[in-house]
């Protein structure tokens, strides 16, 4: 075959799957890629399999299953007291990295630039890559990791037509405040810009805190494209269920992409979404308390160890500092952690270009109070 040139030549295999192997291979507790390792309710297993009995086996409607699509509006009245038309502002997608990718093929056009804040989700740049555009990145501020939202005014030119943000924030934890939608909407006022939101772990804020997301603000709900997954809410990561929420233009051209990236998502698992999203809407009121109690567990932990814990307010991760137990760049010492003692975590210094020399790594804590506990356990003997 003759050489062809690659399309994302730096890009190698997610550190996802790289550190999840990597655990696997030497049976290591994987606290790296985040995904629970309990069960989804009972009742939702149950609903996907009535479906399919009933014969929810075909075709889905390319948009989304419509009966989900108007819980999800029920949802977003409910929390953000916004009305969303079902059937031309919500789209169901693979996931939230299907919705992140087919919003950007959407909307950013060759020479464009997307500013993306670091550490930034491994997806967004590859996706604004192959979209032609280019990815101009700002750091968020340490130790905190909030916005600085004087650097990202800088950032904004005439070519900007995007900006990524993600709170609550992978890997961080960060969690925006509502000066930051003022800010953001302030930045981005008389621009040409779009923001593409990373909500997806809009329901797993802690100590009180509320959610501040772009439907929460008028200006910016009406540019944004609001990225949530059902998965990450549902226990339930692998079935790869989410959606994309987006005023009526901008949800045109995102279906024109995901109609021909996916087409459309498994109808079992969305008929099922539908039913356990209006029967049981306590579950997603008491995700925060759940995955609160989960953090302080693991924290309590790891006060027990020489890794230092960085405040999380939201997603399920807990960002640790390991600079009194090892002076290793964060990539090799979450190798040596996985390898040598057992314990599989992120290396947070790859979401970043260049990586910054700090030493901190990204633990998820959607695990069950055994593996937590082995998990300081061995991470207590280092
Ligand atoms: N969002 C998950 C995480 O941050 C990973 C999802 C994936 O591996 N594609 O760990």
């Amino acid at each position: 075959m003759r050489r062809f040139p690659s399309k994302l030549p730096e890009v190698g295999t997610t550190i996802f799957t790289v550190m999840s192997r990597l655990a696997a291979e030497h049976s290591a507790i994987n606290l790296s890629q985040g995904y629970p390792d309990f069960s989804p309710p009972p009742r939702l297993v149950e609903l996907v399999g009535a479906h399919m009995r009933a014969g929810a086996n075909q075709y889905a409607p390319m948009p989304g299953w419509l009966a989900l699509r108007e819980a999800v509006a029920q949802q977003v009245l409910a929390i953000h007291r916004r009305s969303i038309c079902a059937e031309s502002e919500i789209t169901v997608t693979a996931g939230g990295t299907e919705a992140i990718f087919c919003a950007v093929q959407a909307v950013v056009h060759p020479g464009d630039e997307v500013i993306l804040l670091e550490p930034a989700y491994d997806s967004y740049e590859p996706s604004v890559r192959l979209a032609g555009g280019t990815a101009v990145r700002v750091p968020l501020m340490r130790p905190r990791f909030d916005v600085d939202w004087e650097r990202v005014r800088s950032a904004i030119g005439p070519r900007t037509r995007l900006l990524v943000v993600n709170t609550p924030h992978n890997p961080s934890g960060a969690a925006f405040a509502r000066c930051d939608l003022e800010a953001l909407a302030d930045a981005i006022r008389g621009t040409d810009a779009l923001v593409l939101a990373d909500e997806v772990y809009e329901h797993m804020v802690y100590d009180g805190g509320l959610h501040h997301g772009m439907l929460g603000h008028e200006e910016l709900a009406g540019r944004s494209l609001v990225v949530s997954s059902l998965g990450k809410t549902y226990h339930a990561t692998g079935w790869k269920v989410g959606y994309c929420i987006a005023p009526a233009e901008l949800t045109r051209e995102l279906r024109k992409v995901h109609q021909f990236v996916q087409f459309s998502v498994a109808s079992p698992l969305q008929a099922a979404f539908a039913d356990f999203m209006t029967e049981a809407p306590a579950h997603r009121l008491e995700l925060a308390a759940f995955y609160q109690a989960k953090r302080d567990h693991f924290c309590g932990l790891l006060g027990r160890t020489r890794f230092r814990c960085r405040p999380s307010a939201g997603t399920y991760f807990q960002l640790a500092d390991y600079s009194a137990v090892s002076d290793l760049p964060d990539v090799e010492f979450t190798r040596r952690l996985t390898i040598e003692h057992g314990v599989a975590a992120i290396p947070v210094s790859v979401f970043s270009a260049p990586p910054p020399a700090e030493r901190l790594v990204r633990f998820c804590f959607a695990k069950d109070e055994a593996t937590l506990d082995a998990a300081g356990e061995r991470l207590a003997q280092i």
